[in-house]
């Protein structure tokens, strides 16, 4: 069985520690491979600190991981030694339900999640911050040549987050589309809408990211903290994708939506939210959310970012810094990903 190290944590308030997990040998449909890269999520802290809900401790997270395949099994020919790989937020569905025939696996009531979840095996399923993964090759996304692994591990999760909605939503030249918030999913959305050819917006708490927004394509910034900027914005975006887990004055956000424009929410805010539903009345305005994508448009997301050259601005961090990395997630101290070396594992 591959042996692989990784780092785990056995309470909400407890520290990452060195660990050493068994991987599956690969099964005939699953390849194995090294994990060089793993992106440091919001959601591994949520999940890390039971933010969202009782878990099962010890815990590996992450689910934004980048290698290189070391085994195939018999019957896979989609993948062979040496190829580039990722691994998202899912690692298996059951294949055949509406959902996963449509191409929404992310949705099927058999998705197995990469981490806190039970596999197939009836075993914990363990995350990304380690250096060795199995995975069905049918889960696993190619990753493209022009993409660096480490630039590549973040796509996983916040480049399909945004990627589905603008392109669901229409992001597109002649649109107008805003992105609110410029943290770990948000500078992904700014430079996939601004390489769809929608004239793309900024929305921030404050212009400390301005000139990285303007560099990730936007071509307005606007800081909520400034007095009136919703207001000036009304009627101004054909989209508008909120990024933020922070609570949102939905209303006024809502009215700064065109005629017919929506407003999708991929953040996920703890409390209940109100709006007046006479602002999406009156305008046939739409509010929506969305989650993740099917494999078939991860690896879509993938080879758009591989033709047009984005990628996520990542600072990469050794193993030991993890717990610090956390507290500065939280505190938005990162631009834009924390991406863990796994050799430093
Ligand atoms: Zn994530
Ligand atoms: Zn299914």
């Amino acid at each position: 069985m591959p042996i692989a190290r990784a780092r785990a944590i056995d309470s909400p308030t407890g520290s990452f520690h060195p660990a050493e997990i068994t991987r599956r040998e690969p099964g005939p449909t699953e390849i194995v491979f090294e994990n060089k890269f793993a992106g440091i999520c919001h959601s591994d802290i949520h999940t890390v600190r039971q933010e969202w809900g009782p878990i099962k401790y010890p815990i590996v997270p992450g689910h934004e991981l980048a290698g290189i395949v070391t085994q195939v099994g018999s019957a896979v020919d989609k993948y062979k030694v040496g190829d580039r790989v990722g691994v998202g937020c899912y690692i298996d569905s059951c294949g055949h339900c509406e959902l996963c025939a449509g191409g929404q696996e992310q949705f099927c009531e058999e998705a197995i999640y990469t981490y806190n979840d039970t596999g197939r095996d009836g075993l914990p399923t363990v995350g990304g911050y380690s250096t060795l993964f199995t995975v069905e090759a049918g889960y696993a996304l190619r990753i493209p040549d022009s993409i660096p692994l480490d630039a590549a591990a973040p796509l996983l999760c916040a480049g399909i987050t945004t990627y589905a909605p603008l392109k669901k939503w229409g992001a597109a030249p002649g649109k107008r589309v805003a992105i609110v918030g410029m943290g770990g999913l948000g500078h992904m959305g700014v430079q996939i809408s601004a390489a769809m050819g929608a004239e793309t917006a900024v929305i921030s708490q404050t212009r400390s990211k301005e000139a990285d927004g303007r560099r990730f394509g936007a071509t307005e910034y606007y800081a909520l903290s400034e007095p009136g900027t919703l207001k000036k914005l009304r009627k101004s975006f054909d989209l508008i994708v909120s990024t933020v887990s922070a609570e949102l004055d939905l209303d006024a956000m809502i009215g700064c939506l065109k005629v017919g424009g929506a407003l999708v929410n991929v953040g996920l805010p703890e409390h209940a939210s109100t709006v007046r539903l006479p602002n999406l009345v009156g305008g046939n305005r739409i509010l929506a959310g969305s989650q993740l994508a099917g494999v078939a448009e991860t690896q879509e997301m993938l080879d758009f970012c591989g033709e047009h050259g984005l990628a996520a601005q990542v600072e990469v961090i050794s193993a030991d810094e993890i717990d610090a990395a956390y507290d500065k997630v939280v505190s938005s101290q990162v631009r834009y990903r924390y991406v863990i070396d796994t050799s430093t594992i």
